[in-house]
C-alpha cells in the first residue's frame, strides 16, 4: 500500500501560529494562569495537551480575573469583547489570524465611512461574529449565506455597501454570491475568503485523483475538515476520522493499492503523523518520501540572512513562490529579482527549476518568508559568470538599461555590457526587462563587471538554424517559393524561411539569353525543386525547370535528321523563312543558304506568309531550342540515314527511327 499525505494537511498558519504561541506561553509560564478566550481549536487533541500544560478555555467573559494571562484564537472577538478582555486580564495576546483582523479593519473603515456591510457566512460561526462586532453601531449590517438572504438584504440597503467573506466560507458558493452582487450592485466586494482553505482542497482533490482511497484526519466539529470530507467523498471513497484509534474502525478495500491522507487546519502534525505511521505499520510500506517531508518540515526553521535553496511552484506577474522545505512557503517579490530592473518573471521563471534566494523577512503577514534572489545572486553570480566565460558557455542576461554605446545587462547581479554593435540587431526600448542569451566576451575581475556579445550567438543560431533546415529539405519535393530579386544571371527565391538562387539555366525550358526581366516579377510565386546545397558556401541551388514539362522537347521528340516535314511559312526575312512545322507544332528556320533561289532572289521574290512547303530537317539544337530546316536536296530524304550516318547526332528519335528502317 502507498501512502501519500497531502502536502498542506494540517494547521493552516493562523491556527498553527496560535497553537505554537499559546503552547510556548504555556511552556515557559507553568504555574501561571493562562487562558483561552473561546475554544482555540475544534481539535480535543489539542485542547488536552493545553489542559496538561495548565491552559485552560473561558467562554464567559465574567470569568476573566485580573492575574489571567489572555489568548485570543485565530477566530478574533468583536470590538466590545476586545475592550472588555483588556480591562478584566492583567495580559492579553492577540492571535486573530491576520487574514481575519484584515476583514476587521474593511469594516470598521467602510463602516465609519457611511457603508452597510454584508458580511457572507455563518451567523453562528465565531469569526463571523466577530466580524460583526466591528461594523459602527450607526450602520446596518446583514450575515447571508445565500442568494435570497443577498437580495433580502439590498432590499434594505439604501446607500452603500462593503461586502466581506468568511474566511472558511464555501469557496463555490462565495463565487456566485460574488458574481450575483458584482453583476446586480454597485458595492464594493472585498474577496476575503481565505486561500489556504481553496488551496487545501484542491491540492486534497488533486490528490484523490492519484489514489484509490483517502482518509480525511480531524476533529468532526471542524467546518473546514467536513468540507474537505464533503468534497473528497464525490471523488474518490472517504472516511473521516478523529484520531489513529478510529483507523480500525473502518474497513478499507484490500483491493487498494494507494491511499490519500489529508486533514483539515485544526489537525496538529502529530495526529497526522500518528496516523500515518500506524497505517505504515498496518501495510507495512510507506512513501517515506511524504512522511520525512511532513517531519522535516516541522523542524525546519530559516534565519534573515541565510541563503535557502528551493523549488519554484508558482509564477506570477509579480512574485514567485518558492518550496524550500519549510512549512511555509518563499515568496519572491519582482524588485527583489534583479536590483534596478523590470524583468518579465514568467520569462524568467520556470516551475520546478531550483533557485537560491536570501532569506529577508522570516513570515510575512501572510506567512510566508520573503526572499531575494538578487542577494543571493551577487553572492556566487561573478564567479558563476567567470565559469562561463572561461567555459565559453553563453549566459541568459536581463537587459537593464540601454546607453548610447552600450547595452546594460544583469547576470545574477553582475552587470554585462554590450556594445551595440555587438547586439545583432536594432536595440529596442522594449528588450528591457527582457531575457537574452549573450556569450561573454571579456571580464574585469577587478571592478566585477564583464562585456558581451549577441552578434557572434546570433550568427552561430542562424547557422545552426540553416543546417538544421536544410537537411530536413528534400530533393524531390516541389517547394512553394516567392521571387524576390531578379539577376541577370538567375532569380532569388524565398521558400520555407529559406533563401536559394536559381541559375538562369534553371529558371524554364526558355531560349538561351531570354530576358529574366521580363519573364519573371519581385513577388511571383513560383515552384521549385532543390538542384543543389553548398553547405560551406551556405548557398541553395534552385530550379523552375524541374517543375515544368518540356514542351518543346515532346514536340520534336519524334523528329529526326532528314526527315521531310509539312510546313507553312509564317515570317519572310531577308535571310530565311520562318515556318511553322505543322504536324509537329514548333517553329522551325529555313536559313537563305538553304532555300533554293535564283541569281539574284531573295526570299520574299519567292515566298509570302501562308505558303506551304515541304522541308527537311538539317539540326536539332535542344540548347538553343532550335529545329533548322532545308528546302534542298529534298529526293535525298530516304537515303540519308545510310548515306551520312557518321554525321548525325544520334538521339532517341534517331534511334527509334533507325529501327523503323532496318525493319
Ligand atoms: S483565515 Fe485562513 S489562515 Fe487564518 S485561521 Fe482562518 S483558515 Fe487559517
Amino acid at each position: 500500500m502507498i501512502i501519500k499525505v497531502a502536502q498542506s494537511a494540517g494547521f493552516c498558519f493562523g491556527v498553527q501560529r496560535a497553537v505554537e504561541g499559546v503552547l510556548a506561553w504555556a511552556k515557559a509560564n507553568k504555574g501561571k494562569s493562562i487562558k483561552v478566550y473561546g475554544m482555540l481549536i475544534h481539535n480535543s487533541y489539542v485542547i488536552d495537551k493545553l489542559k496538561e500544560l495548565g491552559v485552560e478555555v473561558v467562554e464567559d467573559i465574567e470569568k476573566i480575573c485580573k492575574e489571567d494571562i489572555i489568548f485570543i484564537r485565530s477566530h478574533g472577538v468583536s470590538k466590545e469583547e476586545y475592550v472588555e478582555i483588556e480591562k478584566r486580564a492583567d495580559k492579553v495576546y492577540d492571535f486573530t489570524c491576520p487574514y481575519v483582523k484584515k476583514i476587521h479593519e474593511i469594516v470598521m473603515e467602510h463602516s465609519e465611512n457611511g457603508y452597510d456591510i454584508i458580511v457572507v457566512g455563518d451567523m453562528n460561526h465565531p469569526e463571523v461574529k466577530g466580524i460583526v462586532g466591528h461594523v459602527s453601531n450607526n450602520r446596518k449590517c446583514f450575515v447571508v449565506d445565500g442568494i435570497e438572504k443577498v437580495k433580502e438584504a439590498i432590499n434594505q440597503i439604501e446607500g452603500k455597501a462593503a461586502i466581506v467573506c468568511q474566511t472558511t466560507f464555501d469557496s463555490k458558493k462565495w463565487t456566485s454570491i460574488k458574481d450575483f452582487l458584482e453583476s446586480h450592485t454597485n458595492y464594493k466586494v472585498f474577496d476575503t475568503i481565505c486561500k489556504a482553505t481553496i488551496n487545501r482542497q484542491k491540492e486534497a482533490a488533486e490528490l484523490a485523483q492519484h489514489v484509490d482511497i483517502m482518509l480525511v484526519v480531524g476533529d468532526k466539529k471542524s467546518s473546514n475538515t467536513n468540507k474537505l470530507y464533503q468534497l473528497l467523498k464525490e471523488i474518490k471513497p472517504t472516511f473521516f476520522i478523529e484520531k489513529v484509534e478510529d483507523l480500525d474502525s473502518i474497513k478499507l478495500d484490500s483491493s487498494a493499492k494507494s491511499i490519500g491522507v489529508t486533514a483539515g487546519a485544526s489537525t496538529s502534525p502529530e495526529q497526522i503523523e500518528e496516523v500515518v505511521k500506524h497505517l505504515e505499520e498496518k501495510f507495512n510500506e510507506m512513501n517515506l518520501k511524504d512522511f520525512e517531508r511532513l517531519i522535516d518540515r516541522s523542524f525546519l526553521t530559516v534565519q534573515r540572512g541565510e541563503v535557502v535553496k528551493g523549488r519554484i511552484i508558482k509564477v506570477e506577474e509579480d512574485y514567485v513562490l518558492v518550496d524550500i522545505g519549510y512549512k511555509a512557503e518563499g515568496i519572491i517579490y519582482k524588485d527583489e529579482v534583479i536590483k534596478n530592473g523590470n524583468v518579465n518573471l514568467k520569462d524568467l521563471f520556470k516551475i520546478g527549476e531550483t533557485i537560491e534566494a536570501v532569506v529577508i523577512k522570516e513570515s510575512d503577514e501572510e506567512g510566508n518568508v520573503v526572499l531575494s534572489k538578487y542577494r543571493a545572486d551577487v553572492l556566487h553570480g561573478f564567479e558563476e559568470l567567470l565559469s562561463r566565460y572561461e567555459n565559453k558557455e553563453p549566459v541568459r542576461v536581463v537587459v537593464k538599461s540601454i546607453k548610447e554605446k552600450s547595452v546594460v545587462c544583469d547576470f545574477r547581479g553582475t552587470n554585462v555590457y554590450v556594445p551595440i554593435s555587438q547586439w545583432g540587431e536594432d536595440v529596442q526600448t522594449s528588450d528591457i526587462g527582457k531575457i537574452f542569451e549573450i556569450e561573454i566576451t571579456d571580464v574585469n575581475k577587478e571592478k566585477k563587471i564583464a562585456f558581451g556579445s549577441r552578434k557572434s550567438l546570433l550568427k552561430q543560431k542562424e547557422e545552426e538554424r540553416f543546417i538544421k533546415q536544410i537537411e530536413s529539405l528534400d530533393f524531390s519535393r516541389e517547394y512553394e517559393g516567392i521571387v524576390v530579386e531578379i539577376k541577370q544571371k538567375g532569380i532569388v527565391v524565398n521558400f520555407e524561411n529559406l533563401c536559394g538562387f536559381v541559375p538562369a539555366s534553371e529558371v524554364g525550358y526558355l531560349k538561351k539569353g531570354a530576358d529574366l526581366k521580363k519573364l519573371f516579377e519581385i513577388g511571383e510565386k513560383v515552384k521549385v525543386k532543390i538542384l543543389d546545397i553548398d553547405k560551406n558556401k551556405k548557398q541553395i541551388y534552385l530550379s523552375i525547370k524541374k517543375t515544368q514539362d518540356d514542351e518543346w522537347a515532346k514536340r520534336i521528340k519524334n523528329l529526326y535528321l532528314g526527315m521531310l516535314v509539312d510546313c507553312e511559312v509564317t515570317k519572310v526575312l531577308s535571310f530565311g523563312l520562318v515556318v511553322w512545322i505543322t504536324e509537329h507544332d514548333v517553329d522551325g528556320f529555313v536559313h537563305i543558304s538553304n532555300i533554293p533561289l535564283g541569281y539574284n532572289q531573295r526570299p520574299h521574290n519567292v515566298y509570302k506568309v501562308g505558303d506551304s512547303l515541304k522541308a527537311k530537317v538539317i539540326e536539332i539544337d535542344e540548347e538553343k531550342r532550335r529545329v533548322a530546316l532545308s528546302l534542298k536536296d529534298l529526293h535525298e530524304e530516304e537515303n540519308i540515314d545510310t548515306e551520312h550516318n557518321e554525321d548525325f547526332v544520334i538521339t532517341l528519335a534517331d534511334f527509334v527511327k533507325n529501327i523503323k528502317l532496318e525493319q
